[in-house]
Order: C-alpha cells, then sequence, then structure tokens
C-alpha cells in the first residue's frame, strides 16, 4: 500500500474533545447547553445503531440528548406535532429525523417542517439553498465531513478535478457545492453516466458516495488521488466501502478506510452543528 490513510476517527475524536471544551465554556457562560433531539421511527437496525452512535457522542461531549423511539406505526400527524413541539422548545437546538422513515410517511413533509434554525442535518430546502448560494447555514453533516478529511490532509483544492460519484441531496449534491466553493473543477457523476472510469481516472479528488461495495477499483484511480469514501455497505465479510481498499490504496495518495473514515466525521460534524445551533441561540436571546 502506498496511499495516506485519512483517519476519520482520530480526526473526529479531536473535533470531538474540542467540542467538549466549547460547550463546557458555552454551559458556564450562558447557562445553555446544547441538546439534540433525534426522532427515529420504525425498527430499522442500521437506523438503531446510528442512533445509539448519536446519543452516545452527544453525551460523551457534555452536550444533551433525547432520543424518540416511535413506533413502526406512527402516523404523520403524530410525528409532525412530535418536530412541532421540538421547534417550539428553546431547550432543544438540533432535530435531526433519522432517515430512512416507514415507507408510508411522508419523508420530505417532515424534513420540511424543521425549523430552519434547528435543522442540523442542513436538509431543509432553506439550508440547501443557503449552501447553493454561499450563505451561512447548517451544511450537511456527511459532506462537511468530508471537507474536513481533505482539509486536515493540506490538501488545496484550487484548480484541482473534484469527481463525486452519487448524486444525493444528502451527500453528492452538497459534496458537489462545497468543493466547488473551495475552487476545484467539480463533475458529478451518477447512475446514467457513461464510461465512468473515464471520469475517475482523471479525479485529483474523488468521492464515491454510491451505496455499491468496493465498485471503485484501483484501475479507475489516478495515481496520487485523494479518495474519499463515502460507501457504508453491509457484506458478509463486513462492513466495506464503494471503494475497492485494497486495490486503490496501491494507487491512490490519500484514502479514506471503511469503517473509520467518514462515519466517525458525519457523527462530529452532527455535534458541531448542534453547538453551532446553540451558540446561534444565544446570540440571538
Ligand atoms: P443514494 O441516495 O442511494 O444515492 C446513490 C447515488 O449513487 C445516486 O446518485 C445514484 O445515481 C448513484 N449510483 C448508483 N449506482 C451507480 C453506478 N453504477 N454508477 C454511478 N453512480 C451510481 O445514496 P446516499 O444516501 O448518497 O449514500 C451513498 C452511500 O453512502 C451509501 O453506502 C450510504 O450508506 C453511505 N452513507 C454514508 C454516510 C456516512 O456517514 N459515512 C452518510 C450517508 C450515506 P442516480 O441518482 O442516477 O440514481
Amino acid at each position: 500500500m502506498s496511499a495516506v490513510i485519512l483517519d476519520g476517527k482520530a480526526l473526529a475524536a479531536s473535533i470531538r474533545e474540542d467540542l467538549s471544551q466549547k460547550v463546557q465554556t458555552l454551559i458556564e457562560e450562558t447557562g445553555v447547553k446544547p441538546t439534540l433531539a433525534v426522532i427515529v421511527a420504525g425498527d430499522d437496525p442500521a437506523s438503531a445503531v446510528y442512533v445509539r452512535n448519536k446519543e452516545r457522542a452527544c453525551i460523551g461531549a457534555g452536550m444533551g440528548s433525547i432520543v424518540d423511539r416511535l413506533p413502526q406505526d406512527v402516523t404523520q400527524e403524530e410525528l409532525e406535532a412530535l418536530v412541532r413541539r421540538y421547534n417550539e422548545d428553546d431547550s432543544i437546538h438540533g432535530i435531526l429525523v433519522q432517515l430512512p422513515l416507514p415507507k408510508h410517511l411522508d419523508e420530505s413533509r417532515v424534513l420540511e417542517l424543521i425549523d430552519p434554525k434547528k435543522d442540523v442535518d442542513g436538509f431543509h430546502a432553506v439550508n440547501m439553498g443557503a449552501l447553493l448560494s454561499g450563505m451561512e447555514g447548517f451544511v450537511p453533516c456527511t459532506p462537511k465531513g468530508v471537507m474536513r478529511l481533505i482539509e486536515s490532509a493540506g490538501i488545496d483544492l484550487s484548480g484541482k478535478n473534484a469527481v463525486i460519484v452519487g448524486r444525493s441531496n444528502i451527500v453528492g449534491k452538497p459534496a458537489a457545492l462545497l468543493l466547488l466553493q473551495k475552487n476545484a473543477t467539480v463533475t458529478v457523476c451518477h447512475s446514467k453516466t457513461e464510461d465512468l472510469s473515464s471520469f475517475t481516472k482523471n479525479a485529483d479528488v474523488l468521492v464515491a458516495a454510491v451505496g455499491r461495495p468496493n465498485m471503485i477499483t484501483g484501475d479507475m484511480v489516478k495515481p496520487g488521488a485523494v479518495v474519499i469514501d463515502v460507501g457504508i455497505n453491509r457484506t458478509e465479510s463486513g462492513l466495506v466501502g464503494d471503494v475497492d481498499f485494497a486495490s486503490a490504496s496501491e494507487v491512490a495518495g490519500y484514502i479514506t478506510p471503511v469503517p473509520g473514515g467518514v462515519g466517525p466525521m458525519t457523527i462530529a460534524m452532527l455535534l458541531e452543528n448542534t453547538y453551532i445551533g446553540a451558540k446561534n441561540s444565544c446570540a440571538k436571546a
């Protein structure tokens, strides 16, 4: 292996450590304890793990954590009533609705109901719009974490070819905007892209956010590239990313592992966003 590992676990730990100090200071100075409310509906096992990890991380950073575990058959009205209650509650600074919701629920209606000032996931159209136009707002946690990992390696993105595979609202599209903000030349690939490797082979920075185990192989990577693997795929051989780590790490200059790369950064950014929400609430009080 020749690539330098971008250790998201270590970076996330140091961000969380730094945040816990800031949280302490905020509590001492204002009495405000940054608090995140997480709403999860149904019994998706992966969601249960994610929610537990978020809860632990909040508590570990000295933040408040509330988790509502709603039954699979919760109604749209009940879910919306809970979101409205947290919107009104000044002791809550972040509201996160764990996705995916059970199929009978209207996901986008619920997300749009969250007060944008508490939308720590950054999925509300107001925050998405802010990102698009370069205004201040909550940036979605996973792409924000991706950018921090790239910055941590001291990589100057200006003029670099950045290729993102995947165009979801939660990862691919916001990642494209963030890379563009840093003056990268950005290409977004997706399931209809023809000859994917002709794009990936030209990428100085390659972000894989697809959800297909090991689909990006070493022969698709430009020598020396920065390879960021967002994918989390549960396979018989355990958790794997969208990048075939064994072959890609022979070619790349930098690479994130799965697990231990982008995943822990996502949670660290969620805590950071909740802290920002709390701080903003003090400024407006
Ligand atoms: P998603 O909404 O399913 O989007 C997947 C994207 O990949 C789509 O844009 C799709 O194209 C594209 N795609 C599918 N097959 C392709 C192919 N053969 N070639 C090129 N593009 C292809 O997924 P997501 O929510 O963005 O998540 C992507 C992965 O990241 C998943 O493994 C997920 O578990 C993981 N994830 C990790 C974190 C973390 O914290 N590490 C956070 C979020 C997600 P179309 O748009 O054309 O369908």
